[in-house]
């Protein structure tokens, strides 16, 4: 059952083999096992999970199922969820009871899932280890002393370790990608607009974009379909015709191979130095695989992506320290227990809500965003990621999918970065300039670096272009298996 895809999941439920309680009651299980050492859930609540499951137990009985009916789901804690404890990783809001539902949950909701728990992150989704969260860092299951990647480590390690069946995560500069890739899952950054926003705690709202990570691109296909559409409470909500994701799974372009007449572009400035040289070998095998499958290889350039992190590292503070005003002690969160004045109040509850990280953000946005400075950074970099957008706008001419390493290398150790945050922002190097040109980015695993830990191929293509990613990584997914090994001792043995 636990290595089971989502589609047989969906079989075995409407076929009444096993009921929704049951499936939640097993992963439950499991969450009340492993979680103590992975640290990958910082919420669950057994009852509500339980009577969800009880609730699509009976639309099953009733042959009123969805295709996701009754799959128990984790959610990031970046989503606000009505009556769930909604952390967003942070101190700030440890104690913060969401009063509505993202348009993420509602989606899950209305689509009949479960709701088994709230996973833990990267604190407001800043960092790429999970070593940023109040609540401990998340160990990756394939190695307790190594970091499972950022923000969305806790959803990684989670379906990594299969404690759920699927789950959430968010994405504004590698996110969803790079944690995919360090725990060995796949996992969907969609175009920028495809799922609202809504109730999805803002860190950098021109970046911000919500996506499904799961075991395979199948998983991954109908996980989008529930999560996409147009919202009208997000302004940036796209409003387009709702797709099925899966429609082109099983796509044969003509021909003897699946993939033929694919044409993948590989950026000679993702393949430089920088990369580990197992990772390279990973990524490089997966090309192969790919040239077996039809598809043809294009050499580009993607001239300004060099300036993607400096650039991101100017944007994406100034929007967190405009997003984070809100967090003052009087609206949100976290009150300091002693003050004497407003202003201290506000200080103290800001200075002790939120955490190092946090802060270099906010001080960082708050300087690019001042008189006299913004000029200098936050318009020049404005200028510089429209080149950077430009930049695909040009590969895509030439090639239909690019493709390249999610992250230089595999999962590093705890505190091997921390002291050095410019050496963890590089770990963001190969998907921070996908969200700067708003563009869909997935990572599926391709195999295994040093130590044995898993290696991402990324997948970048054009706006829209989910259902042919997805179509892309599936046809690699059949012809290969390295989606489907799970670490070891996870206690997956007789499962
Ligand atoms: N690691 C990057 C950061 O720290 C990206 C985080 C994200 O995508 N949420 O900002």
């Amino acid at each position: 059952m636990l290595n089971s895809s989502l589609r047989q999941l969906g079989s075995a439920l409407r076929a009444r083999k096993i009921s929704s309680v049951e499936l939640t009651q097993l992963y439950l299980d499991r969450i009340t096992a492993l979680n103590p050492a992975l640290n990958a859930f910082v919420t669950t609540n057994a009852e509500t999970s339980l009577a969800q499951a009880r609730r699509a137990d009976a639309l099953l009985a009733g042959g009123k199922a969805q295709p996701l009916t009754g799959i128990p789901i984790a959610q990031k804690d970046i989503f606000c969820a009505k009556g769930w404890r909604t952390t967003c990783g942070s101190k700030m809001l440890e104690n913060f009871i969401a009063p509505y539902d993202a348009h993420v949950i509602e989606q899950f909701n209305n689509a009949g899932a479960v709701n088994l728990g709230k996973t833990n992150m990267d604190e407001f989704a800043m960092g790429s280890s999970n070593e940023t969260s109040h609540f401990g860092a998340v160990k990756n299951p394939w190695d307790m002393t190594r970091v499972p990647g950022g923000s969305s480590g806790g959803t990684a390690a989670a379906v990594a370790a299969r404690l759920c069946a699927a789950a959430t995560g968010t994405d504004t500069g590698g996110s969803i990608r790079q944690p995919a890739a360090l725990c060995g899952i796949s996992g969907l950054k969609p175009t920028y607009g495809v799922v609202s926003r809504y109730g999805m705690i803002a860190f950098a709202s021109s970046l911000d974009q919500a996506g499904p990570m799961a075991r395979s691109a199948e998983d991954l296909a109908l996980l989008l379909n529930v999560m996409a559409g147009f919202d009208e409470r997000d302004s940036t909500s796209l409003q387009r015709d709702k797709e099925d994701y899966a429609r082109e799974l099983n796509k044969q372009v003509g021909g003897d191979k699946p993939l033929n007449g694919l044409r993948i572009g590989l950026p000679k400035e993702f393949f430089a130095a920088g990369m580990g040289s197992d990772v390279a070998k990973a990524v490089e095998a997966a090309i192969t695989a790919y040239k077996k499958l039809g598809a043809t290889i294009v050499d580009i350039s993607l001239p300004n992506s060099r300036l993607s992190v400096p650039v991101y590292y100017v944007l994406a503070p100034a929007e967190a320290s405009s997003n984070l005003s809100r967090f003052d002690g009087v609206r949100y969160g976290y009150r300091a227990p002693e003050y004497a004045d407003l202003t201290e109040m506000y200080e103290k509850s800001r200075a002790q809500g939120f955490g190092a990280e946090v802060k270099r953000r906010i001080m960082i946005g708050t300087y690019v965003l001042s008189h006299g400075y913004y000029d200098a950074y936050y318009l020049q970099a404005q200028k510089i990621r429209r080149l950077i957008a430009q930049d695909f706008t040009d590969a895509f001419k030439q090639c239909d999918v690019i493709m390249g390493p999610t992250a230089p290398s595999t999962a590093f150790k705890f505190g091997e970065k921390g002291d050095d945050p410019v050496q963890m922002y590089l770990s963001d190097i190969y998907t921070i300039a996908v969200n700067l040109a708003g563009l869909p980015g997935m990572s599926i695993p391709c195999g295994f670096g040093d130590n044995a830990m898993p290696v991402g191929l990324q997948i970048i293509g054009n706006y829209f272009a989910e259902a042919q990613m997805l179509n892309v990584a599936h046809q690699f997914q059949l012809a290969t298996d390295h989606h489907d090994r799970a670490p070891q001792n996870i206690g997956l043995q007789g499962s």
